[in-house]
């Protein structure tokens, strides 16, 4: 990314084959306004318009090309990266002061730049996400897992140095298509928002786990009470267990043994309960965790909004491939397009590279 002394902004693409695409910052604007950018471009520009609404007025525009190794829509966030690796470079150069460096990240402005992009998907490219995508882009460290509570948008470093321990995490791009928009998204919040109207707090994760068998006796009498009681099912035990992998990531001991086995069954857990209570996975991401667990994965399950999208194994590095190959053959077995593989270790912050 380069900065122009105008506020054109011009950006290109060899991914989606299109031409340059050239705009104004001083017209464009949310979906859904005379200032509507088509798809791609908005999560880049976007960021640009909604730091000037968050005061950095008189922006410089720029010349960008995009190079992304992200599957697009495979619940990786490929969207998140769009927009995050836009911000430290806009950042970078119009000396915004927020971000710091990749190796020396000031979290503070990166929370503000995490602000900023969530406003970029929800305003400019019309998607209704959360903030969790640009959080971990933008605030993790590497080595570590990132714990955020969303409640306050407050982050907790947490050990989690897989390649010191020889471990892996396999992504598995399940190919399926996922969606957001067929209504399913918008359904599963609908119906928390419901649970928590009932039980007469703000949000679900208020609600303790000592205090989930009183909770799902007083939704049992709602008209959608089979409903009510399996989404906030999931979403009370599912923080539960996040506290719970946390804790134990935190004790201070070699990510091994028994500490690695529990860790596993966390994963396992988790991906049971997406399965059967918010009933957000498909045939694809259930056959994808159940051969990694068969091939030794320590614990798999899915990640993203689910219905498609990718799964995660923790395995041992020197299995990834075996795992992969594993799945490959029972996604052969079952009829399913092939998947992709990506194998990651916790990974330092969106900044320039080194
Ligand atoms: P996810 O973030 O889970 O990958 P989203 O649906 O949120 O899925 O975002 C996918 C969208 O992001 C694509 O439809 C496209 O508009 C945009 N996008 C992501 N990466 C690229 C890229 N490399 N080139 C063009 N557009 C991209
Ligand atoms: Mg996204």
């Amino acid at each position: 990314l380069r900065r122009r002394e105008d506020r054109v902004v011009r950006l290109v693409s060899p991914q989606t084959r299109e031409k340059v695409d050239v705009m104004d910052l001083d017209t464009i604007g949310p979906k859904g306004t005379p200032g509507e950018v088509a798809h791609w471009a908005s999560y880049i520009a976007g960021v640009a318009w909604s730091l000037e609404r968050d005061g950095f007025e008189n922006l410089p525009g720029f010349d960008a090309a995009l190079v992304s190794c992200v599957p697009l829509g495979g619940g990786l966030s490929s969207s998140a990266a769009l927009e995050c690796s836009a911000a430290v470079a806009i950042d970078e150069v119009a000396h915004l002061g927020l971000a710091g460096t990749a190796q020396e990240p000031d979290d503070a402005g990166r929370a503000r730049l995490v602000t900023n992009c969530v406003r970029t998907e929800n305003e400019m490219a019309g998607a209704p996400t959360g903030g969790m995508d640009q959080s971990a882009s933008l605030r993790c460290r590497e080595g570590h897992a990132l714990e955020l509570d969303c409640r306050d948008g407050s982050v907790t470093h947490v050990p989690f140095d897989l390649a010191a321990e020889d471990l892996a995490l396999l992504v598995i791009d399940t190919k399926a298509k996922h969606s957001l928009d067929d209504g399913q998204y918008g359904a599963r919040r609908a119906a928390c928002e419901r649970a928590a109207q009932i039980l007469g707090v703000e949000l679900l994760a208020d609600i303790a786990i000592e205090d989930l068998p009183q909770a799902l006796e007083r939704l049992s009498s709602a008209d959608d009470a089979d409903e009510l009681v399996k989404r906030t099912r999931h979403v009370v035990t599912e923080i539960d267990r996040t506290r719970r992998l946390v804790d134990l990531l935190q004790d201070g001991r070699p990510l091994r043994g028994e500490k690695l086995a529990e860790a596993g069954r966390l994963m396992d857990a988790s991906h049971e309960s997406l399965r059967v209570d918010y009933e957000c996975t498909c045939p694809e991401l259930d056959v994808a965790v159940e051969a990694a667990r068969a091939a030794g994965a320590h614990g798999a399950r899915m990640t993203g909004g689910g219905f498609g999208g990718s799964a995660i194994a923790l395995v041992d590095a020197k299995t990834v491939h075996d795992v992969a190959a594993a799945v490959a053959q029972a996604y052969e077995r079952e009829g399913f397009n092939p998947p992709a593989f990506l194998d990651a270790v916790p990974a330092a912050p969106a900044g320039r590279l080194p």
